[in-house]
């Protein structure tokens, strides 16, 4: 299915609430969105040794956020080297570059010549329809963005929080494999052992109703500004449902009406 117009997406949702589900589905259904996650980008800058990499392996080593300049600027580079940007200086953020003041320099902020006309914009190309994840993870990240890519779909999704506790306490695992049992919905053929090894399955430590209850109040301390703050923009839409598969309906034909 062909968009009509580019799509510039996000979705929040508690943990566990099927999110990365979500995910897949629409990368799947709709070929011309692709996914770019802040995470994966600056794993992949640890990985290779870039500057930016090294600067901010241990912020994330320590769970830390890294600071909003370096993830705009990572999130802008990388929209930049796909293409979808246009406008701004050209090489306007050099990650890899060797040069540290290059690279860490306020090249946007403080250069002269990086005024308002100068500031690279999103392209409204449909092949440049992105689905962010992990970022903006706080308001004013995604008020620095909106200066570059104004998101245009905002998805709030929205499991009640005994329904996703169900399904979190249900959920057994066998640690070797990484294969993940659920008894409500895809029960092991024997309670308690692993279908392909046999071997006792466990319950994970943070799969617990204490730790999940901390993680969901988190959540929703610091997505309240977020949420707001698309809300405001008039890009924010709430879907409910108890599970994936009762949302992914709903999330594809709102989709299919704004984009299609
Ligand atoms: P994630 O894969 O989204 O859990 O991200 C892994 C780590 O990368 C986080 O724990 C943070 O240290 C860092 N990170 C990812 N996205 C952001 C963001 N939007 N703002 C700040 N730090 C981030």
């Amino acid at each position: 299915m062909r968009l009509r117009r580019a799509a510039r997406v996000i979705l929040i949702g508690a943990p566990g609430v099927g999110k990365g589900t979500q995910s897949k589905r629409l990368l799947t259904r709709f070929p011309q969105l692709s996914a770019i996650s802040s995470g994966d980008l600056l794993r992949h800058n640890v990985k290779t040794r870039t500057p930016l990499g090294i600067k901010v392996e241990n912020t994330m080593k320590t769970g830390g956020l890294v600071s909003d300049d370096l993830i705009l600027r990572l999130i802008t580079n990388e929209l930049g080297r796909r293409g979808w940007l246009y406008g701004g200086r050209p090489n306007f953020m050099t990650l890899s570059s060797s040069s540290e003041a290059d690279t860490f320099g306020s090249a946007l902020e403080a250069d002269p010549l990086a005024g308002a006309s100068l500031s690279p914009q999103a392209s409204e190309d449909p092949a440049a329809s992105f689905l962010l994840d992990g970022f903006p993870r706080t308001a004013a990240q995604a008020q620095r963005l909106d200066d570059i890519v104004p998101v245009n779909w905002v998805v709030s999704l929205q499991t009640p929080f005994d329904v996703i506790m169900e399904r979190i306490s249900s959920r057994w695992v066998h640690e070797p494999s990484g294969r993940v049992y659920n008894t409500a919905f895809n029960a092991p053929k024997v309670p308690g052992f692993d279908d392909v090894t046999g071997e006792p399955l466990v319950q994970r430590a943070d799969d617990t109703e204490e730790v999940y209850r901390a993680r969901f109040q988190k959540f929703q301390e610091t997505s309240q500004p977020l949420l707001e703050h698309y809300a405001k923009k008039g890009v924010l839409w709430e879907v409910h449902g108890m599970s994936s598969d009762e949302i992914s309906p709903k999330l594809y034909q709102e989709f299919e009406n704004r984009f299609l």
